[in-house]
């Protein structure tokens, strides 16, 4: 089996509906929230998963789109509505296709919004099946203004996430700095600043020791760097990289473009902590990697011709996911 641990439901965010409704949120209309018929959620995966059976992907958990999140936009009353409004289609979409996709939630996150508020939602959506949610490092669209992510102002939404154990996907979102396009940079910069803050933050999990985050594509300039971060960590004694992701707080996935750099990503991180991803047709839909021949986000082309052995390419296509997110059994068939 084969779960994709990172994909977005990009085509539904792009709804004009949905797009409209957010649009008039931030203008201060208050629009009824948009029906979107099963239709229209249907016809935008089909794409998705005409590609998902090319690649002999059998399960993806799918999350809104990363940029919509904007929770540097509105209020918290607003982000909030605009989060409901986006997992609430997650689900039917995943509801739609069983044994297709596990829902990935997104929370209505404001840097003036309480964080027990952004706990009440991991509440709920986790009681509707939701498996993990996406929590956005920065908060400023790409200014980066808040203290780092993993202080006390942040307990309840650890707690929440440990006592429901529910991983947090720590993924970027709009940056509104244009030194920082969202997918080239803003969210590699949330990639590597989320993981270095977790390597500096001294008591986060010793209080919260089962808290689990995935740090999206390849854990951002992980592979190419890890020596750095084992040097400043010892020269500053923060926890070193090995040990976050030994004591399995901390996970990557996969979606790394190329040969060289998924080789680099095997070397620099135990491969229990690899989960399988492709944000397939997200971020470059149909981009063809000359290399291949192939998409460039077919990225179980480079899982498979690497030189891991068969159980090890085995845990990162499907096993190490089920042990990361336990609630997704529920949305897997086989
Ligand atoms: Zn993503």
């Amino acid at each position: 089996m084969i779960i994709d641990s990172h994909q977005h439901f990009v085509r539904l965010a792009k709804h004009p509906e949905v797009e409209g409704f957010r649009t008039a949120q931030l203008a201060g209309k208050n629009l009824d929230l948009p029906k979107i018929s099963d239709a229209d959620v249907a016809k935008s995966l089909e794409q998705v998963i005409s590609l998902m059976d090319s690649r002999k992907i059998e399960v993806a958990f799918a999350s809104p789109r990363a940029k919509a999140m904007a929770t540097h936009e509105g209020t918290p009353e607003q982000n909030a509505i605009w989060a409901d409004l986006n997992n609430g289609l997650i689900i039917r979409a995943c509801m739609l296709t069983p044994g297709r996709f596990a829902p990935v939630g997104m929370l209505g996150q404001h840097p003036s919004c309480p964080s027990e508020q952004v706990a009440k939602q991991i509440e709920r959506w986790t009681k509707e099946g939701f498996i993990a949610f996406n929590f956005d490092p920065d908060g400023t669209g790409g200014r980066w203004q808040n203290q780092p992510f993993t202080g006390k102002h942040n307990y309840p939404v650890f707690e929440a996430a440990q006592a429901l154990d529910v991983p947090l996907v720590l993924h970027g979102s709009e940056s509104i700095n244009k030194n920082f396009p969202h997918t080239a940079v803003q969210y590699l910069v949330a990639d590597i600043t989320g993981f270095v803050q977790l390597m500096m933050a001294k008591d986060l999990f010793k209080d919260f020791p089962r808290l689990r985050f995935l740090i999206p594509h390849g854990g951002g300039a992980l592979p190419c760097q890890i020596g750095r971060w084992r040097a400043i960590a010892k020269y500053n004694t923060w926890a070193s990289p090995d040990e976050i992701l030994g004591n399995g707080n901390v996970f990557v996935d996969t979606c790394v473009y190329n040969d060289l750099n998924m080789q680099m990503l095997f070397d620099a991180v135990p491969l229990d902590n690899i989960l399988f991803g492709s944000e397939c047709d997200g971020a470059f839909p149909g981009v063809v990697n000359v290399e291949t021949h192939d998409h460039y986000d077919n990225t179980r082309r480079y899982v498979d011709d690497s030189k891991l052995n068969a159980a090890d390419k085995a845990r990162i296509f499907a096993a190490n996911a089920r042990r990361v997110y336990p609630r997704a059994s529920r949305w897997i068939q086989a």
